[in-house]
């Protein structure tokens, strides 16, 4: 066919690179595994940052993207990084409709991808009768508490901290705690929330939603929204795990990988909030103090400290020269212990390295997926979005992470951060939890396999476009 014929995808990733770098690689599986073209539209808030330009930029044949004029935020200072994300998108819809309208007119639009944060979007598409579907880059989990949440919201008046009854859904098999929900919906006054509740309404309009996680993994839940017990959904497509192929190394990729190859098999705890995770100032000091007092070796990718846990969220880490926010002599005592990197590590060259042995993680979701796909068993630490929720399913349900306690000042204090620590690199705990890791592994790659159960629900929705 000619380009003008080929079945051409749109995929509209939200700010923030947790939701660019999964999307580029279900775009890099339409093009190879199912010779379609994809344009990306990316909507921004000030200048695309360094990490993003590189991926976009790095994209193969037969596949695109525009930048959508970027929005500005100066007139709303200090809101959440959910409302900025969920603002950007509608501040951007005139700008949508003209790149829809142009790609319409002139290829074959078979279908736009949103995720979870750009409903706004259904309605434009269908103004051009193109089919939205949604990709959840997030779990099974996390997408029924979607549907869920404005029945929770009608039924109860409280805070969701202040349930008295922790929340089980259909197929889940664990139940969460109030202040373990979404980090968005726990202030209902915000706008945060607001926006949450508005997306999670609107989610039933996709055509069909993908899900970056896979049978094996959350059966119960999956099965659950796949037989309607949630209400009325449009088809979930379970098509994970899909995960990074490491091409974004940074300037400190080699060096970090030098250093890996000098350590002993799986004794490096490699510890990293994501793309752009921050912790508080005094955190920051217990966690370095505690990494010490392990005496394991670590691999740390340090940030300037904030107030705000998603200070760097909109940067992907790009900030201020972390290391002199650390304790004094942090740095020459723990020569040998530790190589800390500042904002940015190749992290799946990390995670596959053989002498990485457990990964400190804000339980990010796809974080989360690179470890399993590498067998490395976790410690939970999460910050914001639906981490907390995620540490949950870890923790409890799968049984691959440890989680440290916070104390009354909800900080993790260095003797807890030490203990966990060894525990995972030392203990026999941390070597069932390897195990069990390795199983989800196994899991994973059967699932992504020829004939697996992600690649026959991706076979599937294709099929549905390409006809
Ligand atoms: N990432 C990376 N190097 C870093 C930090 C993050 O390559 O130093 C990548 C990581 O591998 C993952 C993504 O950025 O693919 C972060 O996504 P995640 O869902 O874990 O967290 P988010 O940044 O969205 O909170």
């Amino acid at each position: 066919p000619t380009m003008a014929q080929k079945p051409h995808v749109a995929i509209l990733p939200s700010p923030g690179m947790g939701h660019l770098i999964p999307l580029v690689e279900l775009a890099k599986k339409l093009v190879f595994n199912y010779d379609l073209l994809v344009t990306f539209i990316v909507p921004s808030i000030g200048p695309a940052p360094d990490a993003q330009k590189k991926v976009l930029g790095s994209l193969p044949e037969g596949m695109n993207y525009i930048f959508l004029p970027p929005v500005s935020f100066d007139d709303l200072p200090g809101i959440r990084a959910e409302t900025q994300i969920s603002l950007t998108v509608t501040r951007s819809l005139s700008s949508i409709r003209d790149v829809l309208k142009s790609l319409v007119a002139s290829t074959r639009l078979v279908a736009l991808v949103l995720d979870l944060f750009g409903t706004d979007v259904i309605d434009v598409a269908m103004e051009f009768s193109v089919p939205s579907y949604i990709a959840c880059l997030s779990t099974a989990m996390t997408l029924s508490l979607h549907f869920y949440l404005p029945k929770l919201d009608q039924m109860v008046s409280c805070e969701y901290k202040d349930l008295p009854e922790p929340v089980q859904l259909p197929g889940w098999g664990i139940s969460v705690h109030g202040r373990d929900l979404p980090d968005p919906i726990q202030d209902r006054k915000d706008d945060a929330y607001k926006w949450f509740l508005h997306h999670s309404n609107r989610h039933s309009l996709a055509e069909g939603i993908l899900l970056n996680s896979f049978v094996e993994l959350e059966p119960g839940t999956i099965k659950a929204l796949q037989d309607q017990e949630l209400g009325k959904l449009p088809p979930i497509y379970p098509v994970g795990p899909i995960i990074q192929a490491g091409t974004i190394s940074g300037a400190n990729g080699p060096q970090c990988l030098r250093w890996l190859d000098d350590q002993p098999n799986r004794s490096v705890l490699y510890v990293s909030f994501g793309s752009g995770g921050t912790l508080s100032f005094e955190q920051l000091n217990e966690l370095a103090m505690g990494l010490e007092m392990s005496e394991q070796k670590f691999l740390w990718v340090v940030r300037s400290p904030d107030k705000s846990t998603t200070a760097s969220y909109f940067s992907a880490g790009s900030n201020a020269n972390p290391f002199t926010f650390l304790p004094n002599g942090f740095l020459d005592r723990t020569e040998g212990q530790g190589l800390l990197v500042p904002s940015w590590a190749p992290q799946i060259q990390v995670l596959g390295h053989v002498s990485t042995g457990g990964f400190l993680t804000h339980c990010g979701w796809n974080s989360t997926l690179e470890s399993l796909v590498h067998e490395v068993p976790l410690i939970a630490w999460p910050l914001y979005a639906e981490q907390k929720t995620n540490a949950v399913l870890l923790n409890e349900g799968l049984k691959v992470a440890l989680r440290p306690d916070v104390d009354e000042n909800g900080l993790v204090g260095r003797e807890e951060i030490a203990r966990v620590v060894k525990c995972l690199m030392q203990g026999g705990e941390g070597l069932a939890m390897r195990n069990r890791m390795k199983r989800l592994k196994e899991a994973a790659a059967k699932a992504v396999s020829d004939d697996g159960s992600s690649t026959k629900s991706l076979h599937e929705l294709v099929s549905k476009w390409k006809n």
